[in-house]
């Protein structure tokens, strides 16, 4: 992977990783350290063929370390960010604009919900994701914002 596709990669994604690398290296709340095993024993069982164990430079963000061949993502950061999901889900949602192109990728929830829909109508979207979210964004930010405004209300 080259540089520069990483740096753009890794602009767009700063939501998703500085909550990843928060919760993994800073944070260390029970319950979401505890999903976080769960989700990473999924990936390295390897069920998707996509799981990388060495981090090879070509398809990792940091390369050496375990990763997700599938969006280069590293598993550790990954599992420990509450509002990403298995990236089988990248496959649908491309799929989904395939079929439908006026669909909002960003609105994952009604991507979900439209991934599903077609299903029940027998369209192929591709396997399904092994994990999804502990919260959406929404949810994530109101949660921060109160831990932030606990940490400064007056005495
Ligand atoms: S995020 Fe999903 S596709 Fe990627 S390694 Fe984990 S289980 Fe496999």
């Amino acid at each position: 992977m080259e540089w520069k596709q990483k740096l753009q990669e890794a602009w767009e994604n700063r939501g998703k990783i500085a909550n990843g690398f928060w919760n993994a290296y800073v944070m260390h709340k029970p319950e979401i350290d505890a999903e976080a095993a769960r989700r990473k024993a999924i990936c390295e069982s390897n069920v998707c063929g996509l799981y990388d164990p060495i981090g090879k430079p070509e398809t990792s963000m940091i390369p050496g370390q375990p990763a997700c061949s599938r969006c280069s993502c590293n598993i550790h950061a990954k599992v420990h960010c509450t509002y990403c999901y298995c990236a089988l889900l990248d496959n649908q949602l491309l799929r989904l604009k395939e079929l439908q192109p006026d669909t909002n990728t960003a609105d994952i929830p009604a991507c979900q919900e439209a991934i599903q829909k077609l299903q029940s109508e027998g369209v192929s979207m591709g396997p399904d994701p092994l994990w999804t979210v502990m919260f959406t964004k929404e949810q994530d930010d109101i949660l921060n914002a109160k831990r932030y405004e606990e940490q400064f209300k007056s005495k």
